[in-house]
């Protein structure tokens, strides 16, 4: 049974907005679609008595409720992954689910009948008598992040209308783009207002989180020779084949399919080339900082050994290595203020709920803020299957998540 009628509304309504980002956009945002969804969020903030500012040049939406000194702050972001379509996303509620697979489309002549089925998601299981929020099966949901946007603005429906309610001065900020990696880059500290943070934007009931991937991406570029194959002895260099004997120097096993948890991974994630000349993306990712580190170095270690096999064939280098951070593990500088970690923890059991603290094998818009100075964990929305048509949201799990955030911003 909804007892947060609103809370739902709120999230049917948001999801209804395509926001898909773009990673081949070089402008921010990288769709102008999420202006539609930043333009709604300002006016019913406005409608509220919020106080908010609209950055509609680069799609932020920040708003404020003075209270009780100091500030707390929620992030949450706009966009929705451009792993799977965000258009035409048409939510239905299974109430009561009593287990089994859920129809999210009926079979019609040509076309199988597609399932969400325990089988698949065992987690399923665990939300038997919730009432489930799940698509039609051809969209994601886009609870990420749209449920965490939606727990923040029930949060100043809140305390606007429980003025008698004591509260901290509540920050918010409405992030584009963060899908695509690149929610901070416009993020105006100054505007915002808080000095510590969450961001709303994790999975289940429970979880919290402030351990990341610290990130880094590698660009190898491989000039090869090309020459007719009939007349190749001793002179061809394939780009493609001395790309492939690159790759086969990074331990096999250390790929994103064969880790967990803590385990670091190097990811090829795309190839291009002939044998003239070839390029190799990679991401490189791992929790600790000295093995980050090191997989950088032994990444540049396999280029030098590449370009030492090839030296006199080549008369020089073949291939360069180039390595980019992206963003760092926030648990670093998270260690000075472990109390936010703390009172989560505290509100959740408040709420009867066993906190679940575990590391991303990601990051995200609060590990960015982090290092700009703003410590922001990671909280729990209620959502499942992020990025993908399975997608779900739990309705009970949404409204508590709605509760966590009243609690933390209590005074
Ligand atoms: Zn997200």
């Amino acid at each position: 049974m909804i007892t947060n009628q609103n809370l739902i509304n709120r999230f049917i309504r948001y999801v209804g907005i395509d926001t898909q980002s773009n990673e081949e956009s070089a402008e921010q945002p990288t769709t102008s679609k999420q202006r539609d969804l930043a333009g709604l969020l300002y006016s019913e903030l406005c409608e509220m008595g919020v106080q908010a500012v609209y950055d509609e040049e680069h799609c932020y939406v920040y708003a404020k409720l003075p209270g009780e000194e100091p500030a707390i702050g929620f992030v949450a972001h706009m966009d929705t992954s451009p792993a799977a379509s965000g258009c035409g996303v048409t939510p239905h509620i299974v109430e009561n689910y009593p287990g089994g697979n859920i129809v999210l489309r009926e079979a019609a002549p040509g076309a199988d009948a597609i399932l969400l089925r325990p089988s698949d998601f065992p987690e399923l299981r665990n939300h038997v008598g919730e009432d489930l929020i799940v698509t039609n099966g051809t969209t994601l949901l886009g609870s990420d992040d749209k449920s965490g946007i939606s727990e923040i603005m029930n949060l100043f429906e809140y305390y606007t209308t429980h003025p008698e309610q004591k509260h901290r001065t509540i920050c918010a900020a409405f992030t584009p783009d963060e899908e695509v990696g690149r929610g901070t880059e416009n993020f105006d500290i100054e505007q915002f207002g808080a000095r510590e943070a969450y961001t709303v934007d994790g999975g289940g009931l429970g979880e919290l989180e402030y351990e990341c991937f610290n990130a880094a991406a590698a660009k190898i570029e491989i000039t090869g020779r090309s020459v007719h194959p009939g007349d190749a002895k001793n002179t061809m260099l394939n780009a493609i084949l001395i790309g492939m004997e690159f790759n086969a120097l990074l331990p096999a096993n250390e790929r994103p399919e064969y880790t967990e948890g803590y385990e670091g991974f190097y990811h090829l994630s795309e190839v291009k080339g002939g044998v003239d000349s070839a390029k190799l993306k990679y991401i490189i990712r791992d929790h600790d900082s000295e093995k980050f580190t090191a997989r950088k170095e032994f990444m540049k270690a396999a280029a030098a050994l590449i370009n030492t096999r090839y030296r006199l064939a080549a008369g020089g280098d073949v291939l360069s290595i180039s390595i980019r951070d992206q963003y760092y593990n926030m648990a670093i500088h998270l260690k000075d203020h472990m109390e936010l970690i703390t009172r989560a923890k505290e509100a959740l059991q408040t709420l009867g709920i066993e906190p679940v603290v575990s590391p991303i094998r990601g990051g995200t818009d609060g590990a960015a803020l982090t290092y700009m100075g703003i410590p922001c964990p990671n909280l729990c929305t209620g959502g499942y299957n992020f990025h993908g048509r399975f997608e779900y949201a739990s309705v009970q799990e949404l409204e508590k998540c709605a509760e966590l955030l009243i609690l933390l911003a209590a005074a």
